[in-house]
């Protein structure tokens, strides 16, 4: 099927779909003016996103759910036609009196169960996880009287990083990857392991990028989309967002899929070694 601009979603295992490109929300809140996350959102709604990555831990989601709320009001879209992938909890980093990050008690399964309340209750339509690895999935998957599948996992996914395992293993379960960090992060040292090269500037990915007169970034989207992996890019300027979307003009060859996924690295930009020490940290495993 030809992706549009109109028409790339891909169905979910609960009957549901999600759109294959998503715009990613997350700004350092200390450097980020106020209603920058708003008017990113409008632009982005504006130029034909309808997939909207968030977290009540970006510190913007008040401006999303308004810029959502205003498209609605002036007619650009309707709620049904927008798919918002929220990310709740109720405290931001507790620490313990050592200042060490104090960890949550409670386990994935129960987790899962109260997720699955959610969906039962009606407060979300899809549910799923983030930064889970084989092992993290199986234990939901085989949970006892298991209701709700996870139907994505959001995880780090871009040429450098393709997740080969973690895809395929998803593959046969059905569960959609959602490839978050598809540009290669905003390379900010607090978070970001910056032992990868900056991924936009690759030299393979750049030559493709000339031959179709497109540039570096839609084609590193272009490659998870034809692969059936959904992208969030995230960008708060207003011409980027607008291209970021450009994505639907051209198509990459099996042949330069293949030549970009040779260019895994498997290291990843996202480590969170802060978490390093918690129980669940899903990164000491290999996928
Ligand atoms: P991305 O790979 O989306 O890259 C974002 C960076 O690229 C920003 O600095 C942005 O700057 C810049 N950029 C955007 N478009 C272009 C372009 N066309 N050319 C050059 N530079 C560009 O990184 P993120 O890590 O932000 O990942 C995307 C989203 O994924 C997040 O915003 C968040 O929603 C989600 N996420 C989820 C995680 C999880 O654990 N579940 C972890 C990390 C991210 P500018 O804004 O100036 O354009």
């Amino acid at each position: 099927m030809a992706l549009t601009p109109q028409k790339h979603s891909i169905p979910l295992s609960d009957g549901n779909s999600i759109p294959l490109i998503g715009l990613g929300t997350y700004s350092n809140p200390q450097n980020t003016p106020k209603g920058t996350a708003l008017a990113a959102v409008k632009r982005a709604i504006e130029v034909g996103y309808r997939h909207i990555d968030g977290a009540l831990i970006y510190c913007n989601e008040d401006e999303v759910g308004q810029a959502i709320r205003e498209k609605i009001a002036d007619g650009t879209v309707k709620r049904e036609d927008i798919f918002y992938c929220g990310k709740p909890g109720d405290t931001f980093y507790p620490q313990d009196e050592n200042g060490k990050c104090a960890y949550h008690k409670s386990n994935l399964c129960a987790t899962w169960e109260a997720m699955e309340a959610c969906k039962d209750a009606g407060l979300a339509k899809s549910i799923g996880v983030s930064n889970f690895n084989k092992r993290q999935l199986e234990l939901i998957l085989n949970k006892p009287g298991l209701k709700h599948k996870p139907v994505i996992n959001q995880v780090e996914c871009h040429p450098y990083f393709t997740q080969p395992k973690l895809r395929e293993y998803c593959r046969e379960k059905n569960i959609v990857i959602v490839g978050y960090s598809p540009l290669g992060t905003n390379r900010d040292p607090s978070w970001v392991n910056l032992e990868c090269p900056p991924m936009l500037e690759d030299k393979l990915l750049t030559s493709i990028a000339q031959k179709y007169k497109k540039t570096t970034a839609q084609v590193c989207l272009r490659f998870n989309m034809q692969r059936g992996v959904v992208v969030i890019p995230k960008s708060f300027n207003l011409d980027r967002i607008k291209d970021n979307f450009q994505v639907f003009d051209f198509s990459l060859s099996e042949e330069e899929i293949k030549a970009i996924e040779g260019l895994n690295k498997n290291i990843r930009f996202v480590v969170l070694p802060f978490w390093a020490d918690h129980p669940e940290y899903p990164f000491h495993e290999e996928y």
